[in-house]
Parts: C-alpha cells; sequence; structure tokens
C-alpha cells in the first residue's frame, strides 16, 4: 500500500493521481489534524489528532483529539471522536463520502469502526508499529472479508506525526509530561 505511493511518485513521467495518493485537501487536513495533536500533548495526552471532512468539498465534519486522559475514557481516541461528530454533523452513521484524516495508524478499535462507519477515505500520517491494525500488525481497512473497505492513503506528513509522538515519549520519560 505504502510501496504503491512511493514507486508512483519515484515515476519520472507525469501521470494523473491514482488512488492511494494524498490530495492537496488531504495535506490540508493532515496539517489541521497536526494542531489537533498538538492541542492533545498540551493537555498531558498521548499527541494523536483526527479529521473527517466531506471528500467531495473539503467541508469539516468533526474533528477530534486523544482524550483518554482527560475524559478516563479508552475509547476517547481522535478518530472515534471525529467520526461520532461528523456523523452527528452529517445526521447519518453511514460516512462513505467522508474521509478521515488521522496523524497516526488508527489502532483495532479505530480501524474497525472505520469499517463500521464504512468511511470512504482514510488517510494516516505515521505508521504504528505496536497497535496499528491497518498494515502494521492487522490490515482490518484491507481485509476483504469485512463488508467495507476504505481507499487508503499512509505516510502523510508521517515525519512530523512521528516526531510529535517521540517528543511527547521523550518528556514524558523525563518526567516533563
Ligand atoms: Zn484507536
Amino acid at each position: 500500500m505504502r510501496g504503491g505511493v512511493f514507486y508512483s511518485r519515484l515515476g519520472g513521467l507525469p501521470r494523473a493521481r491514482a488512488a492511494g495518493e494524498p490530495t492537496g485537501t488531504d495535506d490540508a487536513m493532515m496539517a489541521r489534524a497536526l494542531a489537533l495533536a498538538g492541542a492533545a500533548a498540551a493537555m498531558g495526552e498521548v499527541p494523536v489528532g483526527a479529521v473527517v471532512y466531506e471528500t467531495a468539498t473539503g467541508r469539516v465534519l468533526g474533528e477530534g483529539f486523544n482524550r483518554r486522559e482527560a475524559d478516563n475514557d479508552p475509547a476517547a481516541h481522535a478518530e472515534l471522536l471525529a467520526v461520532r461528530a461528523a456523523a452527528r454533523a452529517i445526521d447519518h452513521w453511514r460516512l462513505n463520502q467522508c474521509t478521515l484524516v488521522v496523524t497516526l495508524e488508527p489502532c483495532a478499535m479505530c480501524a474497525g469502526l472505520v469499517v463500521n462507519a464504512r468511511v470512504g477515505r482514510l488517510v494516516y500520517g505515521a505508521s504504528d508499529p505496536k497497535a496499528g491494525a491497518c498494515e502494521s500488525l492487522y490490515a482490518i481497512t484491507a481485509d476483504g472479508r469485512l463488508n467495507h473497505r476504505p481507499e487508503v492513503v499512509a505516510g502523510v506528513r508521517a515525519e512530523a506525526c512521528g516526531d510529535l509522538l517521540r517528543a511527547f515519549f521523550r518528556r514524558l520519560r523525563r518526567g516533563e509530561a
């Protein structure tokens, strides 16, 4: 999946944008998700941010950042909060027409949510070798046995997304967070 993205970027000939490559809107929304992740870090939360936008128009429908500590809620992941807000905004639980942008590869719960909510496109930043369920540990969003598979774009602003997490855990280890 990611390989496809990078190989196509390496191609020398001009070509139309293929599925699996980020759009300009994806990139702008990732910047927004990064800002949300920064807000989480400022609250002492693991910095993950998410935005849901209407794919065709770029209209933002929901946002969220990790609030596990603030809410004492093990399910208060950025994606879950953003997806719920978006479903409320469009008054429907099906998000086929939407793109979920999140700074970190979704976990098993959130990847399951992407399938259950029929999210049309999933765009994420850093891979999560410890809990990622889209390619790292599991491939829930690519599993043909499930009844929905989103288009997935991985690695968007991956370095900035990962840097934010690494800096957070560094501060945490030093007792500064
Ligand atoms: Zn999650």
